[in-house]
């Protein structure tokens, strides 16, 4: 079918190129050769695709376009196809003439560039979407007052603490991308100490006490189990994770409501937990709730900044995560909506001889 010169070329390119994918074609486009990784990726069952068209073993127009060009120009031909299961893998594709006729395709794998490009792409449409609200109110505050229509100081004041609120939760959205940005790219470094979960417990209660009580909502520990135990983690860390999913508690709930905060043993670890009677996170959301910027409802988000307790990008439950696995920990939720969650999150337990240092 090719003249041997094409083939043991192709042969000795099969032989070096790692990770991509080869495939030798005719001038008709049917398929003369090809790596053995092409076959899990064609669209037919066929373990040899020796003979088969291009077409019909790919079935992927993106590919076959690619091939024709480079036949039909005679020159060198780049572009890029989707292959696999519903298209579920990306390639950049290259088809070089060969001087003695037919194609050598090579397919150079980019799904996981692809991948990044995307999650960065929403990364910035998710942090500017954030910025808009809160810079348009600012800018719509700020030209009220040098406009001069409004005079009368009561209201001048008022707008200026908006203006205050809305800067607050800018300076609040920068922290967290910060501390995300941190944790993520593991260059915080954890100082792991043996602790006393009771006395992490108490110490949150007290730190976010103000807010409860601004908010009407009782905050208190639960009863210490009857085991002792240490937790093996950064003091600050997972103070900052529970005050995250304590203040969330206080957050999501209603005057009168109540949030509790306590431990217990879970195997080699011990599980922090946070119980409130709040509104409850349906379950059609409790999937992704963890991810960063994700909210369950934006007018949840709208009627909790109106009570004015802080900023919601959707960042806190993304930390909570972050510090968790940064521990080799877990987290995770029960929650029933309308009744109110327990989130929780799971570190090493102490062992009597655990290195404080490691
Ligand atoms: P946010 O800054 O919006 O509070 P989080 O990542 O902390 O961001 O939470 C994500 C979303 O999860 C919130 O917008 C809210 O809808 C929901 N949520 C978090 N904690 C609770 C809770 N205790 N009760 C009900 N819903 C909650």
């Amino acid at each position: 079918m090719t003249d041997p010169t094409s083939s043991a070329a192709f042969e000795a390119l099969l032989a070096r190129r790692g990770g991509d994918l080869l495939i030798l074609i005719d001038d008709r486009l049917r398929i003369v050769r090809s790596g053995a990784e092409a076959a899990p990726l064609a669209a037919r069952r066929e373990t040899s695709l020796r003979g088969m068209s291009l077409l019909a073993a790919f079935g992927s127009a993106s590919l076959d376009a690619v091939a024709r060009q480079a036949v039909s120009s005679g020159a060198a031909t780049s572009g890029e196809a989707d292959l696999g299961r519903l298209g579920a893998r990306h390639f950049a594709v290259d088809a070089v003439p060969l001087v003695d006729g037919g194609l050598v395709m090579s397919l150079h794998d980019i799904t996981a560039l692809r991948r990044i490009e995307r999650v960065r792409r929403d990364f910035v449409a998710n942090i500017s979407h954030e910025l808009r609200t809160p810079l348009t109110s600012i800018k719509l505050l700020a030209e009220t007052l040098s406009s001069g229509t409004v005079d009368d100081t009561p209201t001048m004041r008022d707008f200026a603490t908006q203006i205050e609120r809305e800067t607050d939760h800018l300076a609040q959205l920068v922290d967290e991308l910060l501390d995300l940005s941190m944790i993520e790219s593991g260059e915080t470094k954890l100082a792991l100490e043996a602790l006393d979960p009771q006395e992490v417990v108490a110490d949150v209660v007290v730190r976010i006490s103000p807010v409860a009580e601004r908010s009407e909502v009782r905050i208190s520990p639960l009863p210490a189990p009857a085991s002792e135990a240490r937790a093996l983690a950064d003091p600050a860390r997972l103070s900052q994770a529970l005050l995250n999913l304590a203040h969330n508690g206080v957050k999501y709930n209603h005057p009168g409501g109540e949030v509790r905060i306590g431990w217990e043993i879970a195997d080699d670890r011990v599980r922090f937990s946070v119980t409130d009677d709040g509104m409850g996170v349906p379950e059609a959301h409790q999937g992704r709730i963890f991810e960063r910027f994700y909210k369950v409802d934006r007018s949840r988000a709208r009627e909790r900044d109106a009570r004015d307790l802080g900023g919601s990008a959707g960042l806190g439950l993304a930390i909570v995560r972050h510090i968790a696995e940064a521990h080799r920990g877990a987290v995770g939720l029960r929650s029933e909506e309308g009744i109110g969650s327990t989130f929780w999150i799971e570190v090493p337990r102490a062992t009597e001889h655990a290195d404080a240092d490691g």
